[in-house]
């Protein structure tokens, strides 16, 4: 975990501010979250902690640490959504800035790409660890020779809702229910199309996982660089519509919901372990401006490693 790195970022004050980058978000197409619905955040998760964490000490000690962030003062805690949003702000201006550099230099299109790591077994991605799921990501992308991306780790909590028969009649199993790390990408389009069969194979669909890999044109809208790295969680409860002949499920639809109390407190811990740079993925493309070129040394480096 890389603590020092945080705790420098999230000292910057300006990052708290209101200031752009900006960019609209969501399902209505909202504006990003200003830092005093940030600051509302935080007091609200504060006191979900403290209620229905009151019997475990971790929880406690990270209600004590959000409590006390403030200006100059900042707990940089992962689970922190002031702190959040200000690793946010900056993944977003500068990831912006890098990937314009590199589309004018090198690529004229790239794709966003959500991947939930599926191989080899499902179980890792019920536990939804977000290390897990960026090492299994990475591992994936440099076997397929991808060496330039950006992105970062979302989480979720998903649910299957009973199924409901045609007579109306509820299905007997269980609602089943696990978080989910996945990843968001975006990559060059010509390495993805060079790549993609292999990440395909690589993370196949599973029965609670049909589409683990969505790949679309990305239209260098910064909801998505703001996507890979969100402060705001779901409930995603997925509907199966009905079930058909041979007791196949037809058709399958999604609402997102708010998280439940449990869910919002075992994800804090769960943020706070693991960071707030922790949760992005980088490699090639610098999150600096290129330094100008002398014309004594006319060949400059661009590489960097993945963070
Ligand atoms: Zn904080």
């Amino acid at each position: 975990m890389s603590i020092k790195r945080d705790r420098k970022l999230v000292l910057k004050e300006i990052l708290h501010g209101d200031g752009p980058p900006y960019w609209r978000q969501g399902k209505a197409n909202r504006p990003c979250q200003t830092s005093e619905e940030a600051a509302i955040e935080r007091r609200k998760l504060v006191k979900v902690l403290r209620r229905h964490g009151k019997q475990d000490a971790m929880a406690l000690s990270l209600a004590e640490k959000l409590n006390e962030c403030r200006p100059l003062r900042r707990c940089a805690s992962g689970a922190c959504p002031e702190c959040g949003r200000a690793a946010q702000r900056r993944f977003v201006g500068k990831a912006d800035e890098s990937a314009r550099l590199h589309a004018v230099a090198r690529y004229d299109n790239m794709m966003a790409v959500t991947i939930i790591p599926t191989a080899p077994d499902t179980s890792a991605v019920v536990r939804g660890s977000i290390r897990a799921a960026k090492y299994r990501v990475l591992r994936a992308l440099h076997a397929a020779k991808i060496n330039t991306f950006i992105g970062g780790v979302d989480v979720s909590y998903n649910e299957t809702a009973p199924f409901i028969r045609r007579d109306d009649a509820a299905d007997p199993s269980p609602r089943r229910s696990g978080r989910c790390a996945h990843v968001y990408v975006v990559i060059p389009q010509q390495a993805w199309f060079r790549a993609e069969a292999l990440i395909r194979a690589l993370f196949p669909r599973t029965p609670d996982v049909p589409r683990p890999i969505k790949a679309d044109r990305f239209n260098g809208d910064l909801r998505a660089f703001a996507y890979c790295v969100k402060t705001t969680f779901d409930r995603r409860v997925t509907i199966p519509k009905h079930i058909g002949k041979e007791g196949r499920t037809v058709c399958r639809n999604t609402r997102d919901r708010d998280l439940l109390a449990w869910q919002k407190v075992e994800l804090a811990l769960h943020l706070d372990e693991v960071g707030l740079t922790s949760r992005w993925l980088l490699s090639g493309i610098p999150l600096m401006k290129p330094k100008p070129v002398s014309r004594s040394h006319p060949k400059s480096s661009n590489t960097s490693h993945p963070v």
